[in-house]
């Protein structure tokens, strides 16, 4: 049986790519896993873990005669990286990215995508707080999802294709317009990450007062949100950055809804407070009912160093 894409390259050599890299050779070895990162570091390491079979010093090298191109860089970078491979894409390839946000990278990439090369944005809801060629694992997709957005026009045959590759690599695989895809993700991941980001440094703040109290009694609760707070800035600071109405949006209602439970507090409503940590904790049984966690102490993760899968 033939390779879904024969030739594959990884433009940016990070966690993402890096386990696609790792998942690819699981899924079928036959594959050419070509990649270019911007740093002789990174490239050096790649080389010497073996994570490509060809490693180059520019994106524009790495594409030639690839089946499949997957932009793996911050959101913030996919535009220059469009322009530099563009003249260089095999005619009928699919170009895809595993951004965090699609409306903005769409609107970054598409006007340069040569005529007969099919984009195909996408988004596998999989990561951790690691970065850097060294990161990726094959299991990392494993049974979590991967949202395609096919741009108008795309062929149903390359999207189909694309799920497949996917779904070789271990995700479960949907279909989502752009704009409900940055609304969705500002929920589940942008805004707590930025809540995340927030608790950090108030506990930063406060730490002048507690001295080293914040981190030796950070079990119960706290230690969970510093893991977030871990994440790539350069990362997460294109995130918001571009997908701003749908996070601005979703902190309003936050806002909202924190001032609710501070008056509950300040009248001693006891009530509404019950009601509504037995709502909040049903959606954490939704959760692992979906088989996106698990119900294991400490939710199944080992200490937070070597944690994995949070909500990307
Ligand atoms: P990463 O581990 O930090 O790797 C990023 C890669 O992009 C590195 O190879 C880096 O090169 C390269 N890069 C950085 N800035 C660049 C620039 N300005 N121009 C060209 N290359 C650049 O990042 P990652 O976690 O794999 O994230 C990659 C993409 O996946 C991002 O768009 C992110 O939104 C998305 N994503 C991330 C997660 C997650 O949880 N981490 C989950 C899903 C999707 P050097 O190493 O040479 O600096």
């Amino acid at each position: 049986m033939s390779a879904i894409y024969e030739k594959v390259a990884l433009i940016g050599l990070g966690l993402i790519a890096g386990s696609m890299a790792h998942a690819i050779r699981r899924m079928d070895s036959s594959v050419h896993i070509a990649g270019s990162a911007r740093s002789a570091e990174t490239r050096d390491i790649a080389r010497e873990i073996g994570l490509c079979d060809s490693v180059y010093e520019t994106s524009a090298q790495a594409v030639a005669d690839a089946d499949l191109v997957v932009l793996a860089v911050p959101v913030g970078a996919m535009e220059a990286v469009a322009k530099e491979i563009a003249p260089h894409l095999k005619p009928g390839a699919v170009v895809t990215d595993v951004g965090s946000v699609k409306a903005a990278v769409i609107s970054a990439v598409a006007p340069h995508i040569p005529e007969g090369v099919h984009f195909i944005p996408a988004h596998p809801l999989a990561g951790t707080e690691h970065s850097g060629p060294r990161s990726g694992f094959a299991t990392l997709f494993d049974n979590r999802w991967c949202l395609l957005v096919p741009t108008e026009g795309t062929e149903p045959a390359e999207t189909d294709r694309l799920a497949r590759f996917w779904r070789g690599l271990g995700a479960n695989v949907d279909v989502m317009e752009p704009e409900h895809h940055d609304l969705v993700l500002a929920v589940t991941s942008h805004a707590p990450h930025l809540i995340a980001y927030t608790m950090v440094g108030v506990a930063d703040d406060l730490r002048r007062v507690t001295d080293s109290e914040v981190i030796k009694y950070s079990a119960a609760g706290f230690r969970d949100f510093t893991r977030i707070a871990a994440s790539d800035p350069t990362m997460w600071r294109d995130v918001f950055l571009n997908n701003k109405a749908a996070t601005l949006e979703i902190l309003g209602r936050f806002t909202e809804e924190l001032f609710a439970l501070q008056r509950a507090i300040r009248t001693e409503d006891g009530d509404m407070l019950h009601d509504y940590f037995t709502r909040t904790r049903a959606i954490r049984r939704g959760i692992i009912e979906a088989g996106q966690d698990t119900d294991a102490p400490n939710f199944g993760r080992a200490p937070a160093s070597s944690a994995v899968n949070p909500p990307e």
